[in-house]
């Protein structure tokens, strides 16, 4: 074959493997979105032999010689090569899994979630407990025939921060621990700002128009994308020009609906912003990892959503949406509401700094469980004595412990730290934003978000996987990453809030 051809049969390969993929993400969405509670047996079964052709495709030993081939070729252009090598990579690490493994953490998965839920339900460990043994023990093997350098986990966080080490993540919560869990605890012994407008009554139609205006301003476009019910927010995509999101909603809490909405659009913008057409299927076309399309969604969430400017723009249009809750606010009183650090109990209920305490103790419990220093027996004793240790607060039960997260379930181990590194990122971003973007704050509070999703859009979103995260830290932000940003920014925004 002439190299062009070859590349070409690359191409239409992995155009395949996509179609078969955002089909899948199809189904999925309507699975949580409008499926009838009956098609539930079916709609599993064909999406697993989507999947499953999906994967066989990809696994295909054929495409392995020709990706041999392509990645000798030097004439290919430093794009081409890029996908090349990437594809390479991930046809290397789904080779290492061996069929029966797969097919046993499917259905492994598979029953573990209906039991997850019903031991939430019921607040009884002991129902999920076997599951998850059994889980650990695959996710333990799984570490062994992918292979590993330094520690095992670190097998299993390439799936979502490829090359980060335990190394590098324990440095980062070494300085979390060492600065940022001293600087949450002086807030919270300081007197809470006024927050109960926040649980008013807030019907659900005028709260979602009134997101929805929020999403637009961000530049979130509906001709590429919508928005939809789902029991959890989420946003996926099916291919170039669809983009979509879901939104929950609270009637007797503002912040649920709004922030999440606001979150899951900014990965939208994320997905939106890379070369999804004219570079389908291909590497380059897609995210880069959960960590930094967490850096984009905490960055809208966090970052923007939650900052002064902001809702010195569009404080006075939610007053006006909501009248008889918010006549007796000011923007002021607003603004330190939604920024309410206090130490709770559930995950995605925590404000951003409390957060990272919630992310080290998965983060604790993750890396211990692949050590073999406990197991799984062990984990509510030893959440719920972090949880005293670093938030003084005790969980009552297992359902507001360690059974509230669905990840575990899923089979998904290595996720959690991409959150608190996401929001590190995020942090940075901004830092250099503000030197580079001239009247940021003024631009913002003005509704004008332009300026910044052009940054975003430039130094981020363009690049899909072609760099690693710490190659796009140092091109974006001039160095790698540095926690110190976010604390940075932590002091200042909370030391005027609670002046400190
Ligand atoms: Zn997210």
């Amino acid at each position: 074959m002439k190299n062009n051809t070859r590349y070409q049969a690359y191409r239409s390969h992995l155009q395949k493997v996509a179609d078969l993929g955002f089909a899948n993400a199809i189904l999925s969405w309507d699975q949580q979105t409008y499926m009838p509670k009956n098609g539930a047996v079916f709609r599993g079964q064909q999406m697993a032999t989507l999947s499953t052709l999906g994967h066989e495709l990809f696994v295909d030993p054929k495409f392995g010689d020709l990706l041999d081939e392509l990645s000798k070729d030097e004439s290919l252009s430093a794009e081409e090569k890029d996908n090349v090598r990437l594809t390479r990579k991930d046809y290397l690490r789904k080779k290492k899994y061996p069929h029966a493994f797969v097919e046993e953490h499917a259905r492994v998965t598979a029953d573990a979630f209906p039991l997850w839920h019903e031991a939430r339900v019921k607040n009884q460990f002991s129902l999920f407990e076997p599951a998850l043994k059994k889980i650990v023990e695959l996710k333990r093997q799984e570490t062994q025939f992918l292979g590993y350098e330094g520690h095992p986990y670190e097998a299993l966080l390439e799936d979502y921060e490829p090359g980060l080490t335990v190394k590098e993540m324990d440095h980062v919560f070494d300085d979390v621990k060492k600065e940022l869990f001293p600087f949450f605890k002086k807030i919270i012994a300081l007197p809470k700002p006024k927050h109960d407008f926040l649980t008013r009554h807030y019907p659900k139609a005028k709260q979602w128009a009134f997101a929805e205006k929020m999403v637009k301003q961000m530049g979130y476009d509906f001709q590429s994308g919508r928005a939809d019910y789902a029991p959890h927010p989420f946003c996926t995509t099916f291919g170039p020009g669809d983009v979509r999101i879901t939104i929950w909603v609270d009637e007797n809490h503002f912040n649920p609906m709004f922030f999440a909405a606001v979150h899951e659009a900014g990965h939208g913008l994320y997905e939106m912003g890379l070369p999804l057409e004219s570079q389908y299927g291909l590497p380059a076309s897609q995210a880069l990892s959960m960590a930094v399309h967490e850096s984009q969604s905490r960055f809208w969430e966090n970052k923007i959503a939650r900052s002064l400017p902001y809702w010195k723009g569009n404080f006075a249009e939610l007053k006006r949406e909501f009248p008889e809750n918010l006549n007796d606010v000011t923007t002021d009183d607003f603004f330190k509401a939604v920024n309410l650090v206090e130490p709770s109990l559930i995950r995605v209920e925590a404000d951003e700094l409390t957060y990272h305490a919630h992310i080290y103790i998965r983060y604790l419990i993750e890396k211990a469980l692949i050590e073999g220093q406990i197991q799984v027996a062990d984990i509510p004793r030893f959440w719920n004595e972090r949880y005293e240790e670093f938030l003084g607060i005790r969980p009552p039960n297992d359902s507001d412990g360690c059974l509230q997260d669905v990840h575990w379930s899923y089979g998904s181990f290595g996720y959690f730290p991409t959150y608190s590194l996401g929001s590190f990122y995020a942090a940075q971003w901004l830092s250099t934003m503000k030197k580079e973007v001239p009247g940021l704050d003024a631009s913002i509070e003005r509704g004008n978000m332009a300026p910044l999703l052009k940054w975003l859009r430039e130094k981020v979103h363009v690049h899909g996987r072609r760099l690693t995260s710490g190659e796009l830290l140092k091109q974006a932000t001039g160095e790698g990453l540095n926690f110190s940003h976010f604390m940075n920014y932590a002091r200042e925004k909370y030391g005027k809030i609670y002046s400190i």
